[in-house]
């Protein structure tokens, strides 16, 4: 498929107007306020037949515009039945592994929504239960739901699901992987076995496709992005590292302005504590996020993020996954996967909508097997860069790294960073800003030694030439072996 590598519309040349499929004019006014000019193909192939009330399962992953592919012909089917729903009830039930997640749907739905009477909530743990029970006291047309607090709810009489005309079950293989398959199964007995199911999954593993049996009845099958597809948009290099190299090697690159918005993975929500605490030692400011941070914390953290005043966001997969935040210039796997699949996201939060970006995997020894599941699983060797020196690092009074420096100025005629949909002028004028709040210091790495295509992401030219796949003998056999 063409457009696999593509996420969003770069590059494909949609068939369809969104005008030609069946949407109505409210749909279409706030699909234009905002700013989508043409579908994506997720979006093309899965609004006319879910509109005519088919079941669908769709292998999409976050950025391929699948939100809108469900939502958008919910939000029509429900208009056209308006009535007021019965109160502790909701007509169509959106579950979402996180709440990050989940509460994007949301927003989702209330903005594609305007111009109809429907309402909208969203439920999840780790905020108090009270707003969530006053909200459905009345009862709403779209309910957005994480599992376990779903199941709460309707535990105390507070929600019934006989309602239900629409359930949509998102990232359905990240639901499984957190365990969730339990909760799914009591969910969907709740439900009236008369209604409209559709199904998303990034990956479509044995476990997904049974679930698809069970719950699904003669779906159309959209695939826009298979399981094993790295996006070609992205810049995907290796650093081979030695952990304990790692948090000042991390430290050089984000001194540089060029990295405006980068997300930094890790394992574990302690290791992702750790690293913003040695990003802060050295005069970095970062935000962690992940499960042992309340919600309000992670809110924060997020917005913080998205509207520029942190750039630098430090995250575990599972909190990661439903980041929708565009212009993220770089994403940093700090400690590799053990699921390969979870590369694949992770490096999917940079070049969304289009655009371009740049990943970077620290990896150790430790982590060879790891990086072998990856190649493996997208088939694309990723490409191997040179260590950027890391000045030692002298220590303070206090034992903590000190390497603050400011990012040397341009020299002339070097070319600034164009980064032209990652890197907004404003976010790399905000980290020059956030770099010049330490002194610099002698002997610490700049901005100018890290190599230059870690400063734009790709251009057209080169997705085209091929950008992810360097050694294309090597990719070529990869690709006919189906495996190293
Ligand atoms: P999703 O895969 O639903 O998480 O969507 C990823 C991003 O693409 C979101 O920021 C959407 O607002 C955006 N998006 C969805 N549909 C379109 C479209 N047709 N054209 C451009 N951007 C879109």
């Amino acid at each position: 498929m063409r457009w696999c590598a593509s996420p969003i519309n770069e590059g494909y040349t949609s068939l369809l107007q969104f005008s030609e499929l069946g949407l109505s004019s409210p749909l279409l006014e706030a699909i234009a306020a905002e700013g989508y000019s043409d579908p994506t193909p997720i979006q093309s192939q899965a609004i006319p037949p879910v509109l005519a009330g088919r079941d669908l399962c769709g292998i999409a992953q976050t950025g391929t515009g699948k939100t809108a592919a469900f939502a958008l012909p919910i939000l029509q089917r429900l208009a056209a039945s308006p009535r007021r729903p019965t109160p502790r009830t909701c007509r169509a039930l959106v579950l979402s592994p996180t709440r990050e997640l989940a509460s994007q749907i949301a927003d989702n739905f209330r903005a594609y929504g305007v111009g109809t009477p429907l309402s909208t909530a969203v439920v999840f743990g780790g905020v108090p239960i009270g707003r969530q029970r006053e909200q459905l006291a009345r009862g709403v047309d779209i309910l957005v739901a994480t599992p376990g607090r779903l199941l709460d709810l309707i535990e105390n009489r507070w929600l019934t699901l006989a309602g239900v005309q629409v359930l949509v079950l998102d990232e359905a293989d990240r639901m499984l992987d957190l365990g969730f398959i339990h909760a799914l199964k009591r969910i969907v007995k709740l439900l009236p076995p008369q209604r409209q199911t559709l199904l998303f999954s990034a990956t479509m593993p044995r476990a997904i496709a049974l679930l698809a049996d069970d719950y699904l009845d003669d779906p159309v099958k959209v695939v826009v992005a298979p399981a094993a597809t790295t996006a070609e948009r992205i810049d995907q290099r290796v650093i081979f590292v030695p952990n304990e190299r790692k948090r000042d090697m991390l430290a050089t690159m984000l001194r540089d302005p060029a990295f405006a918005r980068v997300l930094v993975f890790t394992r574990t929500k302690h290791g992702a504590d750790r690293v913003v605490r040695h990003l802060a030692a050295a005069g970095i400011a970062a935000a962690a996020i992940h499960g042992n941070k309340s919600q309000p914390q992670r809110e924060r953290a997020l917005a913080g993020f998205r509207d520029g005043e942190a750039r630098v966001l430090v995250a575990t997969d599972i909190a990661a996954r439903g980041i929708d935040v565009d212009n993220v210039s770089h994403v940093i796997n700090f400690e590799l996967p053990n699921v390969p699949e979870d590369y694949v996201h992770r490096i999917g939060r940079t070049a969304r909508a289009g655009a371009a970006g740049i990943a970077v995997a620290f990896c150790s020894d430790e982590e060879r097997a790891y990086l072998r599941d990856i190649e493996k699983l997208t088939r694309c060797p990723l490409r191997t860069m040179s260590a950027p020196p890391v000045p030692a690092a002298p220590q303070d009074d206090n034992g903590a790294s000190d390497q603050n420096v400011a990012a040397r100025p341009q020299r002339h005629g070097q070319k600034s960073h164009p980064s032209p949909n990652s890197a907004n002028a404003a976010s790399v004028q905000r980290a020059r800003r956030t770099s010049k709040e330490s002194p610099r210091r002698k002997g610490a790495a700049t901005a100018s030694s890290l190599p230059a295509f870690l400063h734009r992401p790709p251009s057209d030219r080169a997705v085209k030439e091929g950008l992810g796949n360097p050694n294309r003998r090597r990719v070529k056999r990869l690709r006919e072996n189906g495996a190293r």
